[in-house]
């Protein structure tokens, strides 16, 4: 499932690609995508149908499409609510690729996909096209798009929006595991299991260890969630079986990663053998060596 660093690439992509370029139609396949939600394709079509593209962003795993508001959406504000760093209001369509899903710009004569269930015509003779195989993902539309239920509830950017003294103070007297707490959106927002997994590796932090002990250590944790997701965006992405860029091409970073997959390899560290435990169902990856016993050994140092 794509998680922060593979959605900043495609927003970035995205944004140098389409930025500027007005819809001209939307097609829609009619069929539901993630648990069965049909595209509410009117509201798409009402909020871009004839308007610019402004801005391709992300937040947390979300990527965000702004299209110029016109005369009926406060247009003029925006401009000056967005240089004083505050939440954009604009119309906008939110996308979640869920597992395998994919944007991709293509020819406008170029025929679609398999599997494309929304297509933005765009009046230059490309395609803004959303394709996804098995249908985990969506897209829906929003005026103001940032009032979408699936962001208003996000934590903050580990990348613009975190930082220690914040990050200490959620970890206050939060009992369950540090990888747990990473993993909730609520309360920071873009990590899945593998920069969770890097992160906690490079910050030297057991994954069962209880987030409240980690306290101390936010600004070593703040520096690993960072390191492994700035080295996955320079990577353009890990690509373990369905993600691709805007382009279609495949992620590199899968062969940066230190513990992530790499079960019984040795750590690049300090050459224990990586190991891997399973909680509810999901794999961690971890190395007893760097990240030593957990609560147990937590627990003792105290
Ligand atoms: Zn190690």
């Amino acid at each position: 499932m794509p998680e922060l660093p593979e959605v900043e690439t495609i927003a970035r992509d995205l944004k140098a690609s389409i930025v500027g370029a007005r819809v001209a139609a939307v097609w829609g396949s009619g069929l539901a995508l993630h648990l069965g939600r049909a595209v509410d394709l009117a509201g798409v079509r009402r909020i871009s149908a004839g308007r610019r593209i402004l801005d391709v962003r992300r937040k947390g795993k979300f990527l965000l499409v702004d299209f110029d508001g016109g005369a009926d959406a406060g247009a003029g504000t925006r401009t000056g609510a967005r240089a004083r760093g505050a939440a954009t209001t604009g119309p906008g369509i939110v996308v979640h690729l869920g597992m395998s899903g994919r944007l991709r710009v293509e020819p406008i004569d170029a025929r679609r996909a398999p599997h494309t269930h929304v297509a933005f015509a765009l009046d230059d003779r490309r395609e803004l096209r959303f394709v996804d195989p098995r249908r985990f993902g969506w897209l829906a539309p929003g005026a103001p798009v940032d009032a979408r239920p699936e962001l208003a509830g996000l934590g903050p950017d580990p990348l613009t929006e975190l930082d220690e003294a914040d990050l200490a103070r959620r970890l206050a007297g939060v009992r369950a595991p540090i990888k747990a707490f990473l993993l909730d959106q609520k309360r920071i927002a873009g990590l899945g299991n593998i920069y969770v997994s890097e992160a906690l590796h490079r910050a030297r932090i057991h994954p069962t260890t209880p987030a409240e002990r980690v306290r101390s250590r936010a600004k070593t944790l703040l520096a690993g969630i960072r390191a492994a997701l700035e080295l996955g965006i320079r990577n353009r992405g890990t690509t373990l079986r369905d993600y691709v860029d805007a382009s279609g091409v495949r992620g590199n970073n899968a062969a940066s990663l230190r513990v992530y997959g790499r079960q019984g390899e040795p750590c690049p560290i300090c050459a224990e053998t990586i190991r891997r435990r399973v909680d509810a169902g999901r794999s961690t990856f971890f190395c007893p060596g760097c990240q030593g016993r957990g609560a147990a050994r937590t627990r003792r140092a105290r």
